[in-house]
């Protein structure tokens, strides 16, 4: 177990001791709830590759799919924490989507 620090609240900066969860003075949570990419996460990076181009549905070619996911650094999007999840957000962001004005699914 890691020891355990003193937490600083991000907005207000006072201390509390270490283990509390809101700060006791603005009651800002101190703690993010721990990430996990849940069925509706993976369904959204699926979906969001899928209208990028980078997964073919007709023929399941996803090798553009997983340069993606490489260079995010995870091999599967099972394997992603939040810094993954959120750097291929943004890399997805980037590019256009395959057909334009379906208007976003999400
Ligand atoms: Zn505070």
């Amino acid at each position: 177990m890691k020891p355990r620090k003193p937490r600083q609240c991000s907005l207000c900066g006072r201390f509390s001791a270490p283990g509390t969860k809101e700060c006791p003075y603005c009651g800002t949570r101190l703690v993010r709830p721990r990430f996990v990419m849940n069925k509706s996460r993976i369904a959204k990076v699926h979906t969001i590759a899928a209208r990028k181009g980078l997964i073919d549905r007709k023929t399941g070619d996803d090798e553009l799919y997983r340069l993606h996911l490489g260079a995010v650094g995870v091999s599967s999007s099972k394997q992603m924490k939040r810094g993954h999840y959120r750097a291929f957000l943004e890399r997805m962001q980037k590019l256009p989507d395959i057909r334009p004005g379906r208007g976003a699914q999400c």
